[in-house]
Order: C-alpha cells, then sequence, then structure tokens
C-alpha cells in the first residue's frame, strides 16, 4: 500500500500540515511545525516571502560583492566541461565557457550570460547587477546575480580559504547561489533553459535559503540549533535535486549530494545513505541518524 510522506517542517523537520500562507498565495508551499521556527528563518525567508516566493528574484549585489567581483573579474577561471560529451560542451559555451578545456575571463563569462559585447563587463553588466530595479528580463537578470555570485564563492573557495558557507563568507546570498548553480548543472536541458522550471528553482532557492540560515545561526554559537535540523533541512534540498533529475543508483545519488555535503561545513563527515521512498521506486537521500 502507498503512504506518501507527510509534509514536513522545512526547520526541523516534523510532520506538519501548516504551511506559509503568503508563499502559499504565491504558489510555493513552504510548511513550518510553528510560528516559533517561522520566526528562526525569517530574517532570510521575508526576501523570498508573498510575491517574491514564486519566481524568486534575488536581490542586488551589495556594494562589497560588486567590489570584490571587479576585482577578481579580469582573471581567468578554468572551463568546467572538459570531460564531457559534445553536447554538453555546447550548452557549456552557451553558458559562458567557450572552450571546454580552456579557461575564459571571468568578466566575458558574465558578458556572454548577459548578452552583451567584449569589454563590456565594467560599463554595463557590473551596473546591472547593483540597480535594484530589474534592468534585464527576469531570468537573465537572476541567472546573471546567481553565477556572479558563484563565481565570488568559487574564486574563494579555490584561491583563498577552502572553508565555504562559513559565516561572513560574502553574503547569505553568495552561499545560495554557490549551491543553487550547481544543482541546476545535474540537468542540462534545465540548466540550459530555467523559465519553465520557475517553482523548482524557486523551491531549490526557498530551501537552500533555509539551509543555510540554519548553518549560519548554528555557526554564530548564539542558538542552539541541533545537527538534525540542519540534516532535515540538507535532506528537503536533496529531494529536489531528485526533482531535476531522478537518482538512478546509489551511485549517482553520491555524485550529485557529495559536492553539496563537502561544502557544508556541519554535514562534511555525516554518513549518509540511499532510501527507496515509501510507496515508490524512488531513490532519496538520507543521513544515517
Ligand atoms: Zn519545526
Ligand atoms: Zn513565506
Amino acid at each position: 500500500m502507498s503512504t506518501p510522506e507527510p509534509y514536513k517542517c522545512c526547520v526541523c523537520g516534523e510532520p506538519t500540515t501548516k504551511r506559509c500562507q503568503a508563499c502559499a498565495k504565491n504558489g510555493v508551499d513552504l510548511f513550518f511545525c510553528s510560528p516559533e521556527h517561522q520566526k528562526l528563518v525569517w530574517k532570510h525567508h521575508k526576501e523570498v516571502c508573498g510575491p517574491n516566493a514564486r519566481h524568486v528574484s534575488p536581490p542586488p549585489l551589495t556594494v562589497e560583492e560588486a567590489r570584490k567581483l571587479a576585482e577578481v573579474a579580469r582573471r581567468k577561471r578554468p572551463g568546467h566541461f572538459d570531460r564531457l560529451p559534445p553536447l554538453v560542451s555546447q550548452i557549456g559555451r552557451q553558458l559562458g565557457v567557450p572552450d571546454a578545456c580552456g579557461q575564459i575571463e571571468i568578466a566575458r563569462s558574465l558578458e556572454i550570460a548577459a548578452k552583451t559585447p567584449p569589454g563590456s563587463f565594467e560599463t554595463v553588466v557590473l551596473p546591472q547587477l547593483l540597480r535594484p530595479p530589474p534592468s534585464l528580463d527576469v531570468w537573465t537578470r537572476y541567472l546573471l546575480l546567481t553565477k556572479a555570485r558563484h563565481i565570488l564563492l568559487a574564486h574563494n573557495e579555490v584561491y583563498v580559504d577552502k572553508k565555504v558557507l562559513d559565516v561572513g563568507t560574502y553574503t547569505i546570498w553568495a552561499q545560495v547561489a554557490r549551491l543553487q548553480l550547481n544543482s541546476y548543472m545535474r540537468n542540462f536541458e534545465m540548466a540550459h533553459n530555467l523559465a519553465p522550471h520557475a517553482r523548482l528553482t524557486s523551491m531549490i532557492c526557498h530551501r537552500l535559503l533555509i539551509l543555510i540560515t540554519l548553518v549560519r545561526l548554528k555557526q554564530s554559537n548564539t542558538t542552539g540549533i541541533p545537527l538534525a535540523w540542519i540534516k532535515r533541512a540538507f535532506e528537503r534540498f536533496a529531494d529536489l535535486l531528485t526533482e531535476i533529475k531522478a537518482f538512478e543508483s546509489e551511485q549517482d545519488m553520491h555524485g550529485a549530494t557529495l559536492w553539496h555535503l563537502q561544502r557544508i561545513l556541519p554535514l562534511t563527515a555525516q554518513p549518509y545513505r540511499a532510501v527507496r521512498q515509501p510507496g515508490t521506486d524512488k531513490l532519496v537521500f538520507r543521513f544515517i541518524d
């Protein structure tokens, strides 16, 4: 007999039927067991609550983010699609990685994403990322902001300090972007065109904001956030990875989740396994408690 999994609080993982009303009115179901747990993550959830729930519009770069981005913009970074089939590297080029095995300037990869000519990063792209009202179409702006922030943390990770998702490492939006962009890569068709996946991209963004809010609260040592809550929040995020593309095997699940786990400090050494979801054939990610 098939019994669907009950809805779970996105903070503590307890079964609940209560959802954020403002988000529900805008087509995003986000469950909270109590006003207390909703309040706990409100500082960041409010940025994507209500009319901004779907689709999510990330805030513009902060002045500090823009300064750091300008600082690294003319450096080269490696192409990411070097071990992949030709179709994939073709999509990679469209995403801003023109040479499958080569290097690309950070500024140029953002110009390609913004569909602006070479040399326009400082004069056109960066101002667009700083201006609050959208001056680009929503998806271009969304991808550009996500990509810019992803690059900032990727750069930080490679050249400065391996400890990402650390309190004070740029903004929480940079931390979300770092995990977000990588999760889209699980399905290259989706990564190529996010527009038809507004619900899924919104859910990924909501759940990552909550996961990383909890990680930051735990790292700030001012609140007693149990590790179990962070595990549950990661499981809720990993469930969305299966919506992008179902886990085909335990190996596949390992490949899809390990990259993310390695970037979330309290979770790096926690054992996990693939579990068959009750009533379905679907493999899901669950920690071994
Ligand atoms: Zn709760
Ligand atoms: Zn909400």
